[in-house]
């Protein structure tokens, strides 16, 4: 009995990732976010599948890219974003809110709303994988678009950051090298973080993805889900001598400091 979909990372464009889901049991095919058409369109003929879904975790163009093409290839797919971005999401079929059940062949995820990098911005979780778009990353998070720090910061901790420890995170961008290296510059006697620069700078170096990455990796590296460690505390006063320390507060300082890090 499998508990996750067989999950395939697509590299599109220059450093998205579409994931290409299967389900062992129904055969179904599905993908998040196909940034382009092409690159999925040969996965699929070299595999020989169909695809029966796509699951877009945000309007942006360098998510949703290839929907038109892939519906004009697949007519009868459904295409799913949440309720508030219909008419931003070519081709939606289906609009989802948070804590709607989204059934793919044999597994019954769900949905999370978490907006901040824009205001209908969703994961989609399924067993233990969890498809956070540019919401959560290895190391780092969205920029705040269309929303307020608060909002990415009640996004990140008590929605994404609830899931099980273990749960395995697909992220929408291969941007964990640098992230991981703002991690260091704000707080550089972690250890774990720099242990886990290490290795993704082996992988990177040999072509290789970092995704996925885990819940609990990201508590131990990621300084956006840290705002209460004492030293990325200290940084943040250097950085704005009068922000006050609460969470939000420390993690609107650090998410400005990153737009130009
Ligand atoms: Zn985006």
């Amino acid at each position: 009995m499998h508990v996750t979909p067989e999950v395939t990372p697509i590299p599109c464009l220059k450093d998205n990732y579409a994931y290409l889901l299967r389900c062992p049991s129904t055969g179904l095919i599905g993908v998040v976010d196909p940034s382009a058409a092409q690159p999925l369109i040969k996965v699929l003929r070299d595999k020989g599948w169909g695809l029966d879904y796509i699951f877009n975790t945000h309007h942006h163009w360098d998510h949703i890219g290839g929907n038109e093409e892939l519906k004009k290839q697949f007519p009868s797919i459904r295409i799913f974003g949440h309720q508030s971005d219909q008419g931003r999401i070519p081709g939606q079929t289906d609009g989802v809110q948070d804590g709607q059940v989204v059934r793919f062949g044999a597994f019954d995820g769900f949905v999370i709303h978490n907006p901040g990098h824009t205001s209908g911005a969703i994961t989609y979780v399924w067993g233990n994988a969890a498809f956070t778009g540019d919401t959560l990353f290895a190391g780092g998070c969205g920029r705040i678009f269309e929303g307020s720090p608060q909002d990415m910061y009640f996004s990140l901790h008590q929605k994404i950051g609830l899931l099980p420890p273990e749960t395995r995170l697909y992220f929408g961008h291969e941007y964990t090298e640098k992230n991981l290296q703002f991690s260091l510059d704000v707080e550089p006697t972690n250890h774990k973080a720099q242990e886990l620069l290490k290795e993704v700078s082996k992988l990177r170096s040999e072509g290789k993805f970092t995704t996925p990455s885990t819940i609990s990796q990201e508590f131990a590296t990621n300084p956006f889900m840290r705002t209460t460690e004492l030293e990325i505390q200290k940084r943040v006063c250097e950085l704005e001598p009068d922000a006050d320390l609460s969470p939000v507060s420390v993690f609107r300082v650090l998410r400005e400091y990153k737009n130009q890090f």
